[in-house]
């Protein structure tokens, strides 16, 4: 039978952090927001079980989406049916809501948290490519002060992040920028409780009122075909001043395939995940095109 990990629930930030006082990569304290990824662990059937935790739940620094007029700040501890309700990222982050909905049920909506896919930084992490995409900043904090990691510089490695062992995730920003307009794809087995077998999403800017002009800022982010969420840099550079004509699409298709190397796992293939990936892609633009 296992043992209950002894957990702390903080009433403040600067308590919580205390709490984390000593947390090393050796013998991490494990900080819990809706436990969605934590509760798997706790048997110890999955790895190793967390010794002691720090409930995030109770603190209000956490929580809350605003908009301050360059961005979108979501709080780290905001769910996924927070997100899916708010009209601020209806209206500003559509992408991500749609990555939100798309996130196992409604039960795991009700309590899964944006900071804890940030945090379990699976390669699968269905907000990650979005975060990529949409040049996401992660305002992380602890007891030597807050700092703030480019969405791009956070995965670092298979489930390792640019996070001390002593940090939290505190919030995201997310700019909003005139003329974004942006795409999410997620492929499963099931339109439910599903790991992504390949989750794309897709960002440019365009002239406002021109959507046959040509596309800059384009980012291009994928999950599940790599061993952290990636950028797929070339394939960007093909859509950067591009339009999204059937040409577009073509070359862009072609680069991704050829740019990725996903493994076969007991999702997938590689040869699957390439191809889905590429054809995810060119549907995308083909939408974008109108044709
Ligand atoms: C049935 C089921 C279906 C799922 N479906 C999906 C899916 O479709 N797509 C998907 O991407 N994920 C899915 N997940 C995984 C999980 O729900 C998400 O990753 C969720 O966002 C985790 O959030 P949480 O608040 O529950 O994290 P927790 O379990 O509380 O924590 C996860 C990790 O993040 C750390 N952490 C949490 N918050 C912070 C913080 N603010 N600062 C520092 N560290 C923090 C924890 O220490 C832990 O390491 C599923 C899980 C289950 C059980």
């Amino acid at each position: 039978m296992p043992v209950e990990p002894p957990i702390e629930t903080p009433a403040s930030l600067a308590d919580a952090y205390a709490a984390l006082a000593g947390s090393t990569a050796d013998a991490p304290i494990i900080p819990i927001a809706g436990g969605t990824d934590v509760m798997v662990r706790i048997t110890g059937e999955i790895g190793e079980p967390p010794a002691r935790m720090v409930d995030l739940s109770r603190l209000a620094e956490l929580r809350g989406i605003t908009v301050d007029g360059t961005a979108v700040i979501i709080g780290a501890a905001t769910t996924y049916t927070e997100m899916r309700r708010s009209d601020v990222c209806r209206e500003h982050l559509p992408a991500l809501v749609e990555a939100a909905a798309t996130i196992g049920a409604a039960q795991i909506q009700n309590r899964g948290t944006l900071g804890g896919n940030i945090v379990n930084a699976s390669p699968a992490g269905d907000t990650l490519p979005v975060l990529l995409a949409l040049d996401a900043a992660i305002v992380v904090g602890g007891a030597r002060g807050e700092r703030t990691v480019p969405a791009a510089d956070f995965w670092v490695a298979y489930r390792r992040t640019a996070l001390a062992p002593d940090e939290l995730v505190l919030r995201v920003r997310i700019p909003v920028a005139g003329g974004r307009e942006a795409r999410f794809r997620k492929v499963g087995t099931r339109r439910a409780q599903a790991i992504s077998k390949v989750v794309l999403a897709l960002a440019w800017r365009e002239d406002h009122g021109a959507p046959a002009s040509a596309w800059s800022d384009v980012r291009l982010a994928l999950g599940s075909v790599a061993d952290r969420p990636i950028r797929a840099r070339a394939t960007e550079a093909v859509l950067e001043g591009a339009t999204p004509t059937p040409e577009t699409a073509d070359a862009a298709a072609e680069s991704l395939a050829a740019e990725i190397h996903p493994i076969d796992d007991v999702r997938s293939t590689a040869d699957y995940r390439r191809v889905v990936a590429a054809r995810a892609l060119h549907r995308m633009i083909r939408d974008a095109g109108g044709w």
